[in-house]
């Protein structure tokens, strides 16, 4: 490891269902190479781990340069303080149990530190995106709902690894959400539920949220509808989340605030009806890293040793990205 922390240079990788994506970044949050794979999700931990080291390795081909740690962001429940997947969907073969950080760490004979990818959304956000402040709660909009809270600047896990997990709050209708209970947040802001939402109102075959997106700038109705109940939703869940812990930032992450125009009316006008009653405004930006906000964050976790939170004892308990 290197003594010198401003020329610390570390790797955070990506592991999606799809792609595993890397990039080696300086202190100052620059990006010095990038490189991906596409993830085996079907052929087992050792076969996922072993792709993440190749990619780090490819960095290193890339730019002549070696990192000092690695962090990772993993689709799944992770088990933060050993880097051991402690669930994950069935499209991830051979994940769940797995020893990820302590395989990487042999492999690659480097420190490496893990995190569920919406935890690592948030941290990537706070170190070089939109939410750069201590106290701030993390929303992931894409196949599911996520969320993570950073206070204090520290990440909280929270005594059974669920902090921040806004997407399954109840009181937002009648719709049955993935987890099984009715009415979450997640039933009508997910990309799937939009998608799921505009089909059922029009009667027309399940398209992706973003045809969703532009059938909606083109003046559809139905499909504005769909996302000004979730721009809706996403701020009356914020407002809640704000108003007990005393926040003034929500960033928000996910493949849906690409359609970010479409919610925005809704959620502002959300928060003009329904401001914290502290009286500070809450602010709900989107995340400046897009795509990138996963790696990065990765990248974050062990970019400022000191900064890491102390280990908790519990796995986080999401995998709604
Ligand atoms: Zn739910």
């Amino acid at each position: 490891m290197s003594a010198d922390a401003s020329s610390r240079v570390v790797a955070g990788v990506d592991i999606g269902g799809t792609k595993t994506a890397g990039a080696l970044v300086a202190a100052d949050g620059t990006v010095l190479a990038r490189a991906s794979r596409e993830t085996p999700a079907r052929d087992g931990g050792a076969a996922m781990a072993e792709t993440a080291a190749r990619v780090v390795e490819e960095l290193y081909g890339r730019a002549g340069v070696r990192a000092d740690a690695v962090g990772v962001g993993a689709a799944g429940v992770v088990e933060h303080d050993t880097g051991t997947i402690r669930a994950a969907s069935a499209t991830f073969v051979g994940w769940t149990g797995f020893p990820l950080g302590e395989r990487l760490a042999e492999r690659l004979s480097l420190p490496v530190q893990v995190e569920n990818d919406v935890n690592a959304f948030l941290l990537g956000e706070t170190a070089w995106g939109a939410a750069r402040g201590s106290d701030v709660l993390g929303v992931m909009l894409g196949t599911g709902v996520g969320g993570a809270l950073v206070m204090d600047g520290r990440l909280r896990h929270g005594p059974h690894g669920a902090a921040g997990e806004i997407g399954h709050t109840p009181g937002y209708g009648e719709l049955r959400c993935t987890c099984g209970r009715t009415g979450h947040l997640e039933t009508l802001a997910s990309g799937t539920s939009i998608a799921r939402r505009y089909a059922e109102a029009t009667d027309r075959p399940l398209e992706p949220a973003r045809i969703v997106a532009q059938r909606a700038r083109g003046g559809d109705p139905a499909a504005r509808a769909v996302f000004a109940d979730a721009g809706q939703a996403v701020a009356l869940a914020c407002v809640s989340a704000a108003t007990l812990v005393d926040l003034p930032l929500v960033v928000v992450g996910g493949g849906v605030v690409e359609a970010w125009d479409l919610l925005a009316p809704a959620v502002q006008t959300t928060l003009a009806s329904d401001p914290p009653v502290s009286g500070v405004p809450l602010r709900i930006v989107p995340g400046t890293l897009r795509a990138d906000a996963v790696v990065l964050g990765a990248a974050a976790l062990v970019a400022h040793p000191v900064s890491v939170p102390p280990a908790e004892s519990e796995p986080r308990r999401d995998d709604a990205s």
